[in-house]
């Protein structure tokens, strides 16, 4: 095959197959629009293959073995051994079944799957060139694009990711085996949620953060119980300390770190794990053919349905901006094809919802107090402590608490923060409040499943309103 003999046409290009890109290739295929999507590595994205679900995988697996070696209170006496290789065995189980199933729908919904690397080569065409040798390369002209080409993690000087001695949170997720001992850099959530998978699974882990934080974003209560938790686990959490290079030691890696007023510390480990963050995958597209310049982080900026600067061109998930999660990715991908499909969809992020794996799980959306107040609004809110919650005393998780967060006047709510047992299920019934135009009398008034943790999204509304019976009205 020559390279450059194809050319093909498309109504609408989409450029990377991860929770953005498949989901708008799949609604613009039931919008009977003719869909393209290309995709260089594996279909499901980050998400599904290095990200969300294999994270997930390993945290729920490592958690099993944790829970029943620390149930004797229930009575059960168990001394679990983890066969790293069996875990990642089973988690890639899981990832195939999900991403062949996104190839199945793709199908299904009559989208074009094309396997390459696509770059833009001029207003209205791009060239895919498909890997190994010989396999030449198409042209594909289309009348709209929607960019969804991901975002990969940040490397900082002095530690480029070799997978060996040096690992991104992708090396990470399919270990060989458990190292003896881990330095992770970065106390953000994807750093926080693996500290927990290592020293689940054995691994004397320790974190450098270069924040006097760890888990910047969310409030010091949230937080708070995260941290605790993590340091029973053994996890040694150095704060203020900036990751500055690693050398080779007889036993294994040096880490060296520096803090703000200048003093240098060391850190042995077998291994470090890298986690600071993530940067979108835009200066490979060649933008400029089709009349995009990326901003100085190299985002692209859009509009409420998706668009960008170029009216033709759409971009969805990471690429477009903060927050990088995968469900806000999903809905900028079902906006962009049905904006191209002519239909009256638009965007809307008050309720974007966020969690963090952790033990206990932080689920946040909407706003919180001092959001609300800063909107002109006059918040009240209201606390349940999962201690006072039936059912999360049965299952041994009792730390943390659901907050509600709502306008006096109206009585709207406005947003909610859980920390606790599965707060990322739970922030679920907060989001859908908030979209729905719920007031604190309409949650209080819903009758919830007896014993379940989502009485305490009830009691929190309660609580708010002056009348909790479970918890002492503030
Ligand atoms: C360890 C980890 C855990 C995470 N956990 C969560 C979580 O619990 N919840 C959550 O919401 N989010 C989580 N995320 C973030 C989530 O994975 C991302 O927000 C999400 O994958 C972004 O989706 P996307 O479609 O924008 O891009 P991606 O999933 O990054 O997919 C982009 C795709 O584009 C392809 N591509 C790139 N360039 C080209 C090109 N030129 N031609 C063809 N194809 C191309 C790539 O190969 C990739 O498959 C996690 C991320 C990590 C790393």
């Amino acid at each position: 095959m020559v390279v450059g003999d194809i050319s093909t046409g498309t109504d609408v290009l989409v450029i990377g197959a991860g929770p953005g890109g498949y989901v708008a290739a799949i609604r613009a295929g039931q919008l009977d629009l003719d869909v393209t999507l290309v995709e260089r590595e594996a279909f499901g994205g980050v998400c599904l293959n290095h990200g969300c679900i294999p994270s997930k995988a390993l945290i729920t697996a490592t958690g099993v073995a944790h829970e029943a070696a620390n149930a004797e209170e229930m009575g059960i006496h168990a001394d679990p051994a983890i066969d790293m290789g069996g875990m990642v065995e089973w988690k890639e189980g899981i990832v195939d079944r999900l991403t062949g199933g996104v190839e199945k729908l793709c199908k299904a919904n009559g989208v074009n799957l094309v396997e390459g690397t696509a770059e833009f080569a001029g207003s209205h065409k791009a060239r895919v060139a498909h890997d190994g040798q010989g396999q030449g390369s198409e042209s594909i002209e289309f009348e709209h694009a929607i960019v969804a080409t991901g975002s990969r993690p940040i490397e900082i000087p002095g530690f480029e990711f070799d997978g060996e001695h040096v690992l991104s949170s992708r090396h990470a997720l399919s270990p060989d085996s458990a190292p003896d001992s881990l330095v992770i850099v970065g106390a953000g959530y994807i750093g926080m949620e693996l500290a927990g998978v290592y020293a689940k699974a054995g691994t004397d882990v320790t974190i450098v953060e270069m924040l006097d934080e760890a888990l910047a974003g969310y409030t010091d209560d949230l937080a708070a119980p995260v941290v605790d938790n993590i340091e029973e686990l053994g996890v040694e959490l150095h704060l203020g300390e900036a990751a500055q290079g690693w050398e080779e030691t007889n036993d294994g890696i040096e880490v060296a770190t520096e803090n703000a007023d200048g003093e240098e510390s060391t850190f042995d480990a077998e291994k470090v794990l890298v986690a600071v963050g993530r940067e979108p995958v835009t200066d490979t597209l060649n933008l400029e053919s089709v009349g995009l310049e990326p901003d100085e982080d190299g985002f692209l900026a859009t509009d409420d349905r998706a668009r960008t600067d170029v009216s033709h061109v759409y971009a969805v998930g990471d690429v477009a901006g903060e927050p990088l999660l995968a469900h806000k990715g999903m809905k900028e991908g079902r906006v962009a094809a049905e904006v191209i499909a002519g239909e009256p969809s638009a965007l809307d992020y008050q309720a974007v919802p966020a969690a963090v794996f952790t033990e206990p799980e932080i689920g946040t959306v909407g706003m919180t107090e001092a959001e609300a107040e800063e909107a002109g609004f006059s918040p009240v809110t209201g606390q349940m402590p999962f201690q006072a919650s039936g059912r999360a005393l049965t299952t041994g998780h009792t730390d943390g608490f659901v907050r509600i967060v709502a306008d006096e006047e109206s009585g709207f709510v406005l947003g909610g923060q859980i920390v606790g047992p599965d707060a990322s299920e739970l922030v679920a019934e907060v989001g859908l409040a908030i979209e729905l135009g719920a007031t604190l009398e309409d949650v209080a008034a819903t009758i919830h499943t007896h014993p379940t943790l989502s009485e305490a999204v009830q009691e929190a509304a309660e609580n708010a309103l002056g009348h909790a019976i479970h918890t002492l009205n503030r």
